[in-house]
C-alpha cells in the first residue's frame, strides 16, 4: 500500500504542478482529496490489513493528506500571487501619455469688450444704467428730439410692437429715463441690445451699444473732446490718432462723430479704413436743449454732451475680427481663441 500513496503522491505533484488556474487546481483536488478520489479509494482498502499493519498505514495516509493539503494551499498562492501580477501589468497606466485637454469656458467678445469699456469710464467716475428693450416711442424718440417724420422712425430700420411701442433701436431711452429719474449731476453710460430691421454683411438685426452722458454745470464741447479722447486712447493705445468731424444726430447740437487712426494700417490707408486711415468709432455730441426740455433740465442752466458707440464694431477693430456674423453664430472655434 506504501506504493499506492507513492505513485498517488507523484501522479498529485504534478497535476498540482501543471494546473495553471484555480479551475483546473480545483479539479486536481477533487480528483485526489474529494469523496470519491483516489486517497479515499486507497484508505477503502485498509479493511483488507492485519491489526497491526493498519495503525502504521493509517499515519501514512494521515501524513500523505497533510502533504496535498499542503501542496494545494501553496500552488494556489502561486496562482493567485501570478493573476494578480498579470492583472497589475495589463491595467498599467502609462504616466508619459497625453492627457485629455479640458476646455475652460471663456467670455463672449461681445462681454469682453461690454467690461473693458465699462472698467475705463467707470475709472472716469461714470455710473452704469440699464432700461428695457421693448420701450416706449415716447423714450426712443419723441423725448430724443426725433419728430414724427424723422427718417430714424422709418419702418424699415424700426421693429414696432405696436405703434407706441418698439424694440429699442438704440440705448439712448436710457438717458431719457434716468435724467426723469435722477436730477445733475449725472454721468452714467448704459450698455445693452438694440434692435433695427437691417441684415447684412456687417449689419445684424440685434446688435449692441453703449451709449454714455454727462450733464452737470458748465459742461462745455472741451469736456466732451477730453473724456472721449482720454477713453480711445486708454482702450486702444497712447499714440492713436483721434479727431472730431461734424455730424448731426437730433438729439446733439452740436454734433461730431469721433475717428481714430487706422490700427489695422497705422494710417496710411488699407481696405479696412478705405484707404482714408481714419476709422469712424462713435458719435457724439452736445445734448440738444430740446431734449432738456422734454426731462424738465433747464438748459439755461445745464449743459451736457452724449456719446455711443457699436459694440461689434468696436471688438471688431480691438481683436481683428473681420466678418459680423461670426459674434452670433456661438462657433466654438471662434469663442475658444478670446
Ligand atoms: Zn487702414
Amino acid at each position: 500500500m506504501k506504493q499506492n500513496f507513492d505513485d498517488m503522491l507523484a501522479r498529485a505533484r504534478e497535476s498540482i504542478e501543471s494546473a495553471q488556474t484555480e479551475v483546473t487546481l480545483q479539479e486536481a483536488r477533487v480528483r485526489f482529496l474529494g469523496k470519491k478520489g483516489e486517497l479515499t479509494a486507497i484508505m477503502k482498502e485498509m479493511g483488507r490489513l492485519s491489526a497491526e499493519e493498519r495503525p502504521v498505514i493509517g499515519a501514512l495516509a494521515n501524513q500523505v493528506k497533510l502533504t496535498l493539503e499542503e501542496l494545494f494551499a501553496n500552488r494556489l498562492a502561486a496562482i493567485k500571487e501570478r493573476e494578480i501580477a498579470l492583472r497589475l501589468e495589463k491595467e498599467r497606466i502609462d504616466v508619459t501619455l497625453p492627457g485629455r485637454k479640458q476646455y475652460r469656458g471663456s467670455k463672449h467678445p461681445i462681454t469682453l469688450v461690454t467690461e473693458e469699456i465699462s472698467e475705463i469710464f467707470l475709472s472716469l467716475g461714470f455710473g452704469i444704467a440699464e432700461g428695457p428693450e421693448v420701450e416706449k416711442d415716447f423714450y426712443n424718440f419723441e423725448a430724443l428730439n426725433i419728430p414724427k417724420d424723422h427718417p430714424a422712425r422709418d419702418m424699415q430700420d424700426t421693429f414696432y410692437v405696436s405703434p407706441e411701442v418698439v424694440l429699442r433701436t438704440h440705448t439712448s431711452p436710457v438717458q431719457i429715463r434716468t435724467m426723469l429719474k435722477h436730477e445733475p449731476p449725472v454721468r452714467v453710460i448704459a450698455p445693452g441690445t438694440v434692435y433695427r430691421r437691417d441684415s447684412d454683411l456687417t449689419h445684424s438685426p440685434m446688435f449692441h451699444q453703449i451709449e454714455g452722458f454727462l450733464v452737470d454745470r458748465h459742461i462745455t464741447f472741451g469736456d466732451l473732446k477730453g473724456i472721449l479722447t482720454a477713453f480711445v486712447t486708454q482702450y486702444f493705445g497712447r499714440n492713436i490718432g483721434v479727431r472730431f468731424r461734424p455730424s448731426f444726430f437730433p438729439f446733439t447740437e452740436p454734433s461730431a462723430e469721433v475717428d481714430m487712426q487706422c490700427v489695422i494700417c497705422g494710417g496710411k490707408g488699407c481696405r479696412v479704413c478705405k484707404n482714408s486711415g481714419w476709422l469712424e468709432i462713435l458719435g457724439s455730441g452736445m445734448i440738444d436743449p430740446e431734449v432738456f426740455k422734454s426731462v424738465n433740465y433747464d438748459p439755461a442752466i445745464y449743459s451736457g454732451f452724449a456719446f455711443g458707440m457699436g459694440l461689434e464694431r468696436i471688438a471688431m477693430l480691438k481683436y481683428g475680427v473681420n466678418d459680423l456674423r461670426l459674434f452670433f453664430e456661438n462657433d466654438m472655434r471662434f469663442l475658444r481663441q478670446f
